[in-house]
């Protein structure tokens, strides 16, 4: 049996060695099977297509200092932004007249009234799309107004 076989099996069948060494390879044909099975195991999952979602950065500011993470509150280092809601809005419209079926905004983690009104108005104008948020921990107060603004996911 390969060590595609045994991943497929279940992944922790492969070791760090195995999983390293197949990454860096520059085998076109493992390639090909490294796909082959992915494609397989998204087929397990129930998921055979890929949506295209496009995916808005809409701030960098953050309220948590995540130590991995490059826009944490304490590194200040970063200028930080907030894209205007009209802005947000013109990508949303771009998205869709490129066909894209959903989008995602994603942004550091703030929680303040400010910022659910912001994304509230931003759902307003995806109708038609499938909306992801990424947006830090939220109260389930504010995964609900947003859910009923239309966030999907
Ligand atoms: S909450 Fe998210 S964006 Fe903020 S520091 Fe942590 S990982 Fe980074």
């Amino acid at each position: 049996m390969t060590a595609l076989d045994r991943a497929l099996v279940a992944p922790k069948n492969l070791n760090v060695d195995e999983l390293s060494g197949m990454l860096a390879s520059a085998d076109e044909g493992l390639w090909r099977e490294i796909f082959a099975a992915a494609r397989e195991v998204k087929a397990k999952c129930g998921k055979t297509e890929t949506l295209p979602r496009g995916l808005i950065e809409c701030s960098n500011i953050c309220a948590k200092d995540c130590l991995y993470c490059g826009i944490r509150k304490g590194n200040a280092k970063v200028p930080r932004y907030l894209i205007p809601e009209e802005e947000v809005a013109a990508c949303v419209d771009e998205a869709r007249r490129r066909g894209y079926p959903a989008v995602a905004f994603q942004a550091g983690e703030i929680e303040s009234e400010a910022n659910t009104v912001y994304y509230e108005r931003l759902l307003a104008k995806c109708r038609g799309l499938e909306v992801t948020l990424s947006l830090g921990e939220q109260t389930e107060e504010v995964y609900r107004r947003w859910k009923d603004a239309g966030a999907m996911r």
